[in-house]
């Protein structure tokens, strides 16, 4: 069989200092877990992440770059020998491969990274397409080119089209750890994915009111935990039956502030949680204005359970970015599956828009609710998900922005 090196440029973390080191370390120990078991080889040298790896392992190979955090782009190359003829040849393989694609036209992009090498970069695209233009196979056209090759003079030459984004962002692991409140929406994934691009490795909790809830809402959280897995190099989700809960808001609370409570009690579980797990802070996929319970007022409210800073890194965004991401990602499709959050029982007809942090706690005090709540922690389920692709195959869906 024959073997295939794929090519990424790093991302942000070159723009680190003396703790560079640290982060490249981690950029290869993470693409590595990812692909346990594909018999790949791994090596970063002079800014490039080189994956050498049989051909049948190129979809995994794929698959992991597209899930790799830290990485600004990656394509799939011909590597040659430094030589003019070498390259040439390997320019024709891509232009051949373009044209079959449909393909009329291209243009060579050179980088020079082995400043011994003869030609310079504008050498090399004016000498690297002779064959593909002697053979009439493609003609060049520099401002509008169907194809673009990229021709990258290293240790050897490397040849390659079709560069894909990588995710960017900073290693997974890199940014320390947090607990994610991962709901079945569309927001909180995305929330999730945006803390891993910077470096954070999570944990999530996850609150159900089974059996008013259905089983398949909470495979589709586990569907989502597996997607975010991949991004964030394994995930545990913590599963917490929250019903009691839910209940006893039901029973004691003002119906306008079922909501409010809902996300205090969930905050407070969120702490003890935090503080089994070792997480350092709470995450949560809040966006100013979404919804009642996400106005300034209430958010306030929302922060003021928690004993750990509260990250909400979509509170800026609108929905159709958030949407937008959640689709690159592949969440999207899980999260719009039609089954019942937990939010969404019991819930009322006109929530409080502007509660207060003092009536909200004197309220919760009411509930009488820390017992149910320490209980539903204590007796949670937890499951980890893999860095490798598991039962959702998603490998070539990844279009991150
Ligand atoms: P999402 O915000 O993920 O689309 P949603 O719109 O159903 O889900 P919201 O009402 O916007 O949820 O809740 C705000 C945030 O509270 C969520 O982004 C999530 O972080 C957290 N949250 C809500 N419901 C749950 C739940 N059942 N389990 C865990 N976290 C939750
Ligand atoms: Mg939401």
């Amino acid at each position: 069989m024959a073997s295939i090196i794929y090519l990424a440029k790093l991302g942000e973390l070159t723009l680190k200092g003396s703790n560079k080191a640290d982060f490249e370390r981690r950029l290869v120990a993470n693409i590595r877990r990812a692909l346990v078991g594909a018999g790949a080889s791994v090596r970063l040298q002079a800014g490039r992440l080189y994956v050498e790896a049989d051909e049948c392992a190129s979809t995994a190979v794929e698959g992991a770059l597209a899930h790799l955090v830290g990485i600004t782009g990656w394509a799939k190359a011909r590597a040659c020998d430094k030589s003019l003829g070498a390259i040439r040849e390997a320019v024709y393989g891509e232009a051949l491969d373009a044209k079959e694609s449909g393909a009329r036209t291209f243009k060579i992009e050179a980088r020079r990274a082995d400043k011994g090498f003869p030609l310079d970069s504008y050498g090399i695209q004016r000498e690297a397409p002779l064959l593909v233009c002697e053979r009439n196979l493609l003609a060049v056209d520099v401002h509008r080119p169907d194809a673009v090759i990229t021709v990258e003079v290293r240790d050897r030459a490397f040849v390659y089209r079709n560069a894909h984004k990588g995710c960017r962002g900073l290693p997974a692991g890199t940014g320390g750890k947090g607990l994610l409140l991962l709901s079945g929406g569309i927001d909180s994934p995305v929330a999730g994915y945006r803390m891993i691009r910077r470096g954070m490795r999570l944990d999530a909790a996850y609150f159900h009111a089974f059996p008013y809830t259905p089983d398949e809402a909470q495979r589709k959280v586990e569907d989502i935990a597996a997607v975010l897995a991949r991004f964030g190099m394994s995930l545990r989700l913590h599963a917490v039956g929250f019903t009691a809960v839910q209940v006893r808001i039901k029973e004691r609370a003002p119906e306008a502030y079922r909501t409010l409570l809902l996300r205090y009690c969930m905050i407070q579980a969120a702490n003890l949680l935090a503080e089994r797990t070792g997480a350092q802070c709470l995450v949560s996929g809040e966006s100013l204005g979404q919804v009642a319970s996400q106005t300034l007022e209430n958010m306030t409210v929302t922060e003021s359970a928690a004993r750990f800073p509260l990250l909400r890194p979509l509170v800026g965004l609108d929905k159709e970015e958030i949407i937008e991401t959640a689709k690159g990602i592949g969440t999207y499709g899980i999260s719009i599956l039609p089954y019942e959050d937990c939010c969404t029982l019991f819930s009322p007809k006109h929530p409080v828009l502007r509660a207060r942090a003092g009536e909200t706690r004197s309220l919760y005090e009411a509930l009488d609710a820390d017992a149910l709540i320490a209980e539903a922690c204590e007796s949670c389920e937890a499951k980890r998900f893999p860095a490798q692709e598991s039962r959702v195959a998603l490998s070539g869906n990844v279009r991150v922005s």
